[in-house]
């Protein structure tokens, strides 16, 4: 007997929920997972297996209350097999993993399972390899059929329903398809998830009523053979298969079962292959000799359901039950939650004992039921052979929302083994304030794009050189030939950012920042002083990337009365610079690199256990953490470490003045910008990661350390030092820290109190007279930390 074989019908959400599945949790996991489906029956075309975004999960959960045309569509338990490559899923043992998924069938109707619930007579196996680089699915279903070692026979042709279901009876087919019709109504009615899989036709009282599964067989063989006797029981199976002279996938298992739960075997037994209409009633005949009906219903006419409307489509075989009774009595294998752990090939090898962790088939049955696919001959003859299917989602998703998707790609590949702990949340909600568009804010930008950041601000006032394109790369001579009114960089790096990533929300604001000594329009300075406020008020972290010394000193300022944490790169012609600006620890820290609010690592009795190491970075976590809560915390020093003014006397005097070209910008190795932007940026991830987040303590480690201290091990992404700097000359970098000097001129409390105190006014005073900050002291001769970013 044929039947034909079941295809899987999986919706592009199921692509959808499987790729974000494997990339976000279940990464190099490849164990077996549950899902489950709908069997949709044929109605006006093939069925199949319905495969959707929330078949990932466990069946019953998530199969709910059916509504709708779902009520027609029973669901079914399976599983999903996600291999991690495609050679693991070639080499995978197909007959293994089948035999396995039918071993559970046959469990499910030796315990009687199956009886209550006939979904599980339609357990299906999904094996997968999602490629999310080129958006391809390689997927190769399977229907695990049970085959009894003599096949199943079928007696006679197969017959419309009505012809089928009246045969022998001397009643009207008519009168008996309306019955029919009428009892797979009353079981909808009574089921709240809508139509099961398999059920029995009895007639009662010379009348049809549906029977459940478990109803039936509580019944007793001799009762069903006796009604079989007088033409009066029908096994009835959802089926997937439009043609009219085949049954469909779905009868091979409930003929098992009848055989083995309600005793027929032997039997020949008619089987109403049910292929309902929409309106919940059952077809007939099959709609191919019925045009006028079938378009009737194709057009939507909501004429009421008439025994001749309601069953066209289906059909009736007869099929002789197999007899399985020596069979029933042999072992089955292991129950389905022990047997999943055996599914791979590798996990498939035989334990102490000597038995393979899969279940096995008993003998005198085997399985069938990969999906097959057709294959075109050379001649232009089409074969249908057992192999998987690709399917490529390249073409169907909008290229904004692929871009977006493969941007996050490799960071979520990160966290399958590279950095479980990445979180991707925090830098994609990430405000970022970069102060300069030049060579260094170019980098940066890019840098912070590859890490997922998508809000970034830049603040400039120059427009595109013509020596800008070469080494500042969101810029092109076009921009430089368009003339400095439209070109600001600023503009013009927020829209290049944008058509790099379409996805990044970048920012452009023209801004002279003020600086001290700088006092040409006083009140364009004091305005733009308070954008520069509100720009940083507004951010999660300030980059200061300009190009001079003194252009550094009212955000440093700015930043360290907010709490907002800064951080600080700058170049010399062959050294660099990067810094994180020491915060107030006793204050809040603004933004989302603040410490959780709450300390995570409480003092618990397991972190008392834990080796001394660990309590000390727990220790240095909790604290750190609780200074960030603010309210009643008063040790710890304020600020931690220093700023970029720190460790220089100096006042921030105007040093463009008196200044050759060759001292005054863009004389570094070029290598150096793009060297100094990924340490930046890299600091702020480390950062970001911290438990103690801006609040992380200083790492320190020389160059010539080896392993990691026990502060740093473990900890996020890595250590997060206080200062960078490197040496191109000797090709090395330095981890330094700095303590902060209580006589900057930036960050020191007496300049923080002056501006809490006179406000405004004391902005004002200082960018007229330098002198007020620093010690009266001119610059030395070594200006390298201050040259040259832009
Ligand atoms: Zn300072």
């Amino acid at each position: 007997m044929k039947f034909k074989p079941m295809r899987a019908a999986p919706q592009a959400s199921f692509f959808k929920a499987l790729g974000e599945a494997k990339l976000q949790q279940w990464k190099l996991d490849d164990r077996a997972r549950p899902a489950w489906a709908r069997i949709v029956p044929a109605i006006r075309a093939e069925g199949g297996l319905r495969l959707e975004a929330s078949s990932l999960g466990e069946h019953g959960r998530d199969a709910g209350v059916a509504a709708g045309t779902d009520r027609l569509s029973p669901t079914c338990p399976g599983h999903v097999l996600c291999f991690n490559t495609l050679e693991q899923m070639q080499k995978a043992d197909k007959a293994a993993v089948l035999g396995a998924a039918a071993a559970l069938v046959w469990a499910d109707i030796v315990s009687g399972r199956a009886l209550d619930s006939p979904g599980l007579l339609a357990r299906f196996v999904v094996a997968c390899h999602a490629d999310m680089k080129q958006h391809k699915f390689v997927l190769w279903p399977a229907f695990p059929a049970l085959v009894p070692e003599d096949g199943l026979a079928q007696e006679g042709e197969a017959l419309p329903a009505s012809a089928g279901l009246s045969a022998g009876l001397g009643v009207e087919p008519a009168v008996v398809l309306e019955e029919a019709s009428e009892a797979v109504a009353a079981l909808m009615a009574r089921s709240p998830a809508g139509l099961p899989l398999a059920f029995v036709l009895a007639r009662r009282d010379g009348k049809l009523a549906a029977q459940p599964l478990r109803e039936a067989a509580d019944r007793g063989a001799a009762s069903l053979r006796a009604d079989l006797a007088t033409r009066g029981l029908v096994l009835v199976v959802v089926d997937p298969s439009p043609l009219a002279r085949h049954a469909g996938w779905t009868a091979r298992n409930a003929l098992v079962m009848a055989s083995v739960c309600l005793g027929l075997g032997g039997e020949v037994l008619p089987v109403l292959c049910l292929r309902p209409s929409p309106r919940g009633a059952v077809v007939d005949p099959p709609d191919h000799a019925r045009p006028d009906e079938a378009s009737a219903a194709a057009a939507g006419e909501s004429s009421a359901p008439t025994a001749t409307t309601a069953l066209c489509g289906s059909i009736v075989v007869r099929v002789r039950c197999p007899g399985l009774e020596g069979v029933a009595a042999a072992a089955v294998g292991p129950p389905p939650g022990e047997a999943l752990a055996g599914w791979l090939a590798a996990d498939a090898a035989p334990d102490a004992e000597g038995t393979s962790s899969l279940s096995r088939l008993p003998r005198g049955l085997s399985a069938a039921g990969w999906e097959r696919q057709p294959v075109r001959a050379k001649d232009g003859s089409t074969t249908m052979l057992s192999r998987p299917r690709v399917v490529d989602l390249g073409r169907l998703l909008d290229p904004a929302k692929l871009a977006e998707s493969a941007g996050r790609l490799n960071l979520s590949l990160m966290r399958w083994r590279a950095l479980p702990g990445l979180d991707q949340p925090l830098l994609e909600g990430m405000k970022c304030l970069l102060l300069g568009a030049g060579t260094l804010g170019c980098h940066v930008s890019r840098c912070l794009l590859a890490w997922g950041v998508r809000s970034i601000t830049f603040v400039d006032n120059g427009s595109v050189a013509h020596s800008n394109p070469v080494r500042q790369p969101l810029f092109e001579f076009a921009d430089a030939a368009a003339g400095a009114k439209s070109s600001k960089k600023a503009i013009v790096a927020a829209l290049a950012l944008k058509r790099v990533s379409p996805v990044c929300q970048p920012r452009g604001v023209v801004l002279t920042i003020p600086m001290p000594g700088h006092a040409e329009d006083l009140d364009a300075s004091m305005a733009a002083a308070a954008e520069l406020r509100r720009l940083i008020e507004e951010s999660d972290v300030v980059f200061a990337l300009t190009d001079t010394r003194e252009s550094r000193w009212l955000p440093t300022l700015l930043c360290r009365a907010s709490n907002t944490p800064l951080i600080n790169a700058a170049l010399g012609f062959d050294s660099w610079l990067v810094m994180r600006h020491g915060l107030d620890a006793t204050r809040p820290v603004s933004g989302a690199l603040a410490p959780p609010a709450s300390p995570p690592l409480e003092p618990t009795e397991a972190t008392r256990d834990s080796p001394a190491a660990e309590r000390s970075v727990l220790a240095a976590t909790s604290s750190a953490a609780a200074a960030g809560a603010g309210a009643g915390f008063s040790t710890g020093p304020a600020p931690t470490v220093g700023c970029y003014f720190c460790s220089d006397v100096v006042g921030p005097l105007n040093t463009t003045r008196g200044r050759t070209m060759d001292q005054q910008c863009t004389v570094t190795r070029p290598g150096l910008a793009p060297i100094a932007a990924a340490h930046a940026v890299e600091l702020l991830v480390n950062m970001a990661h911290h438990p103690a987040r801006a609040l992380a303590p200083a790492a320190v480690r020389s160059a010539d350390a080896g392993a990691p201290a026990p502060a740093e091990a473990g900890v996020g992404t890595g250590p997060v030092p206080h200062q960078l700097r490197g040496f191109m000359a000797t090709f090395s970098t330095m981890q330094l820290e700095a303590a902060a000097s209580t006589v900057c001129t930036a960050c020191s409390a007496n300049v923080v109190g002056a501006l809490s105190a006179r406000g405004d006014a004391f902005i004002r005073a200082a960018i007229e007279d330098p002198d007020l900050l620093g010690a009266g002291q001119r610059p030395r001769g070594d200006e390298s930390r201050g040259r040259c970013a832009g």
